[in-house]
């Protein structure tokens, strides 16, 4: 993630600020911030049971099911799960515009990691249990104060543990969200909670773009076929010239060969080899220009495999090629300054005497944001740590500071009358 300058004070605008601290005055306020701090047995209870349940890209319906009995548990309204696995739960209000408090449920593991979570003290351990445990317990925390406090808000909330955020799911939880009438019509604002902490805003989309390149040649034996061409060598040469592209600073662009694959035997020549790339930046720009490096690559990789082996054969059985299938695709976007959403973060911060960093990164956020909506990503409070490996780790301590940022969040997008 790349960071930006930390929110200046000077940026709050008056007005949302008297309005997050009268909010933050209401006695139900008051009560439902103490609420945090009493129910957070209940909260880590429901983080070891969520990250219990595995959920790879693609597979989450396990978790969707959990999920759904924790919304209609906590009293939410409309429970249900959509057709590619999203969960939603409402608290009613007024008004043709929604406010959305989202998490996705999905993980990087795959179906067969042991995930052996354990609690000691404030702390949780195992697969999952930050990215995004903490985002999905951070909406529970939310929803069941509003439940007990009675606040008058006056927006609906819509709950939405979402699919497919993380690698090959692309997004496909959010992008389905936004392409189906009724939410796409009504969602004003999204607050999508995103692993732990309580000092960052990602309020910038990152864009990238992610490719599965696949070699394919007629294979053979090491002896007695040598010179056939090899779509090892072919992916090698390409990943030496894609290596060597230069990238700006700024905008930050970068690339990365993720995952390779191929052959079958240390005496055969492969008959096929692949690899998965990951192009990212700030800019879409840059990013259709690394892509273009990246064709420009293959295609010499593939001259210079070929090109030997010609003269030895028929051309059809001694030729490589290779194949590209974009397997991701996330819009960059940005939140513009004079958002409402943005005035309504920084004065929260202010009010809680927090500081938090706007930063780029890919995110839910994305898909409203390239919709010219207004999004932004923030922790679930707590702090965590080694998101993505077996050694991920949560500490549950300030997690009260986070729930509070993203209920004044929420009331002060919903409005709440006198
Ligand atoms: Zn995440």
């Amino acid at each position: 993630m790349e960071r930006s300058p930390t929110l200046a004070a000077s940026d709050v605008s008056p007005s949302v600020q008297q309005e997050v601290a009268r909010l933050a005055g209401m006695p139900e306020v008051r009560a439902a911030f103490g609420r945090f701090r009493f129910e957070e047995p209940q909260f880590a209870q429901w983080q070891v049971e969520v990250s219990r349940l595995s959920a790879p890209p693609f597979g989450e319906s396990n978790r969707a099911q959990w999920l759904a009995d924790r919304f209609r548990e906590l009293g939410l309204t409309d429970v249900h799960i959509d057709e590619v696995g999203n969960v939603f739960g409402l608290r009613p209000g007024y008004g043709r515009t929604v406010v959305s408090l989202s998490a996705h449920i999905d993980t990087v593991f795959p179906a067969t990691t042991p995930l052996n979570i354990r609690q000691q003290g404030t702390r949780l351990y195992g697969p999952g249990v930050s990215d995004n445990a903490a985002g999905i317990v951070a909406m529970l925390a939310v929803a069941s104060v509003l439940g007990s406090s009675r606040i008058p808000h006056a927006s609906p909330f819509v709950f939405i543990g979402n699919v497919g955020e993380e690698g090959e799911g692309d997004l496909r939880g959010m992008r389905h969200v936004f392409q189906t009438p009724r939410w796409r019509d009504s969602i004003a604002h999204s607050v999508i909670i995103d692993g732990a902490g309580s000092d960052t805003v990602v309020s910038e989309a990152l864009g990238s773009r992610r490719f599965e390149i696949i070699a394919r040649g007629p294979g053979g034996h090491s002896w007695s076929d040598f010179g056939a061409p090899n779509p090892i060598i072919v992916l090698a040469r390409a990943i030496q010239a894609l290596s060597e592209t230069p990238v700006p600073a700024s905008p930050k662009t970068t690339f990365n060969i993720g995952v390779i694959r191929g052959g079958t035997s240390v005496n055969s020549i492969p008959e096929s080899a692949s690899m998965r790339v990951d192009l990212r930046s700030t800019s879409m720009a840059e990013i259709d220009r690394l892509e273009r490096a990246l064709r420009i690559a293959l295609d010499h990789a593939v001259d210079a495999e070929n090109l030997p082996a010609a003269p030895r054969g028929t051309r059809k059985h001694q030729i490589v090629q290779c194949e590209v299938v974009e397997i991701g695709n996330r819009p960059a976007g940005e939140l513009a300054p004079a958002s409402r959403l943005l005035k309504v973060i920084r004065a929260v911060d202010a009010q809680l005497g927090n500081t938090a960093q706007v930063q780029r990164a890919s995110t839910d956020a994305n898909i409203p944001l390239s919709l010219g909506r207004e999004a932004i990503a923030i922790g679930g409070g707590g702090t965590g740590g080694g998101a993505h490996t077996l050694q991920e780790w949560f500490d549950c301590q300030g997690r009260d500071l986070g729930l509070k940022r993203i209920l004044l969040t929420m009331l002060a997008l919903s409005g709440v009358a006198e």
